[in-house]
């Protein structure tokens, strides 16, 4: 019996592993430049966490989330005493990550009262019960950001800032996005607005899908985003948010416009982009591929959510961020033709002429791997022929051959792959002549001077270098571990 994987999720192999990790290091190298520092927190969480940070009435807390049960708890369960369960059994893979890092950060406590912001990035899977199809997944990857203890609305424009900066240097083209904005008002202003659109959407009742017609009562600011046609054509004539902000919302949204556009930040107002969670307050925003994702078209968004901590127990926090969907990145890379990352091809492939050489073959190719280049080796017993196919099948541009008769000699042979040149080399040359080949230099000290590891200045003789290497690299005498593209 073949068990596959479950509904909804993907295998992440090699090239697109490579992709994941590539995306995270794109993200850790530009948050690092804005503050931020890495979180990690539990992928599942008491299910508290998610039903009274993300609100009863989302689909995700009514529909979507993934419950899960020890054993205990679930015996409890099955004997129909679901009831008895405490709050610390109940559990639920998380479905995003906001709420989770603000468990954390009260937990931690990360932010004193007034005290300066935490500012955290998380890269991870999330897991939501939809209908899969392409662009949503049961199990999906987040890359997102929290920033917890600012209340400026400069914070609101400098995590859009950093969001749009993220696609950017993923290679999306600017042209192929568009970054809406949104105020979702606050608590002064927000109810009242709802009430609004509950009122209007009870007067249309009869014209709205079923789902609506429940969100009219339970969460109807929802209903902006429904995917139904007719519903979409009612919710049109429905009151704006913009016409019924409060002063302090309206001067704050205006203020994060400022910001964005001092810096040339193009949007769209979208006074119907409220997000689907129930904790946002004031800044919303989206960023949407224009073309080619179909319904599943948000690679991300974000807002600020200036009661979450308080829902979650803590003390009064304002907070903010954004997440950004890994699946749909990656789709809206590859439809603006962005480079995404190739799994690696080794430098050489060490190959063993007889058996009777194989313990030599085995140190060559540990030393060269020790010496940081990518290699390759048999492990399959195969014939010499055989080694040079499956060489050329790892793509390998180089082939050191290892015989008895030239190891006798205190020699390899080295050949070229596409030119199929060969040539002797000392065993005791291997990495220098390898390098020389591939074009890298050796060095000990992995640093970018050009000195060509000639120097012996422990740099003193002006090369420039900086390195801290004390001289050692002299001669290429000290390897340790660098061969280094040039
Ligand atoms: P959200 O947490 O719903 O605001 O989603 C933020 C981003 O996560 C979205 O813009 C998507 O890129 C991504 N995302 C959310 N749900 C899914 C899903 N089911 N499958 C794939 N990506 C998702």
């Amino acid at each position: 019996m073949t068990i596959n994987k479950p509904k909804g999720t993907e295998d992440l192999i090699a090239a697109d592993a490579l992709t994941w990790n590539y995306l995270r290091d794109v993200a850790d190298d530009l948050f690092t430049v804005y503050g931020y520092q890495p979180v990690e927190t539990p992928m599942f969480e008491q299910a508290d966490v998610f039903v009274h940070g993300l609100g009863t009435g989302t689909d995700v807390v009514r529909k979507e989330m993934f419950t899960t049960l020890s054993p205990d708890a679930y015996a409890k369960v099955a004997a129909g005493e679901a009831d008895a369960l405490k709050a610390a059994q109940r559990l639920a893979l998380r479905p995003e990550g906001t709420a989770g890092v603000v468990r954390a950060a009260i937990e931690h406590s990360l932010v004193a009262q007034g005290g300066t912001p935490a500012k955290l990035w998380y890269a991870g899977p999330m897991f939501r019960a939809e209908r899969p199809q392409k662009g949503r997944l049961r199990e999906f990857h987040q890359i997102g950001v929290e920033c917890l203890g600012a209340e400026d609305p400069a914070a609101d424009a400098e995590v859009i800032i950093m969001f749009m900066r993220y696609v950017e240097a993923l290679g999306i083209d600017r042209s192929s996005i568009r970054l809406l904005i949104n105020s979702m008002g606050d608590d002064a202003c927000r109810p009242a607005y709802r009430d609004s659109v509950s009122a209007y959407m009870h007067e249309h009742l009869d014209e709205l899908c079923d789902e609506c017609k429940v969100r009219a009562d339970t969460n109807p600011l929802r209903a902006f985003d429904c995917k139904n046609e007719r519903c979409h054509e009612v919710m049109e004539g429905a009151p704006k948010i913009s016409d019924a902000l409060c002063d302090d919302c309206r001067a704050h949204y205006a203020k994060v416009k400022s910001y964005l556009d001092a810096q040339g930040i193009a949007y769209v107002e979208d006074p119907r982009l409220v997000r689907g969670l129930d904790y946002y307050t004031r800044t919303v925003f989206e960023v949407q591929v224009v073309d080619g994702l179909g319904a599943q078209n948000a690679i991300g968004g974000g807002g600020r959510y200036d009661k979450l901590f308080e829902t979650a127990g803590g003390k009064p926090t304002p907070g903010l961020g954004f997440a950004a969907g890994f699946e749909r990145l990656v789709l809206a890379m590859q439809a603006c033709g962005a480079t995404l990352p190739e799994p690696v091809r080794p430098d050489a492939y060490v190959a063993v002429a007889e058996p009777e050489v194989a313990g030599a073959a085995f140190a060559l190719t540990q030393e060269l791997r020790d010496n940081g280049f990518i290699v390759e080796a048999d492990r399959q017993g195969k014939s010499l022929k055989g080694q040079f196919k499956q060489a050329d099948k790892y793509a390998a541009p180089f082939i050191v051959v290892v015989g008895p008769d030239e190891l006798a000699a205190g020699k390899v042979k080295l050949r070229d792959m596409s030119s199929h040149d060969e040539r002797l080399v000392a065993l005791d040359d291997v990495t220098n002549a390898l390098a020389e080949a591939l074009g890298y230099s050796v060095g000990g000290c992995g640093c970018d001077c050009d000195c060509d590891g000639d120097c012996d200045c422990g740099d003193d003789c002006g090369c420039g270098c900086g390195c801290d290497c004390g001289g050692e690299k002299a001669g290429g005498e000290q390897v340790g571990g660098a061969a280094e593209k040039a």
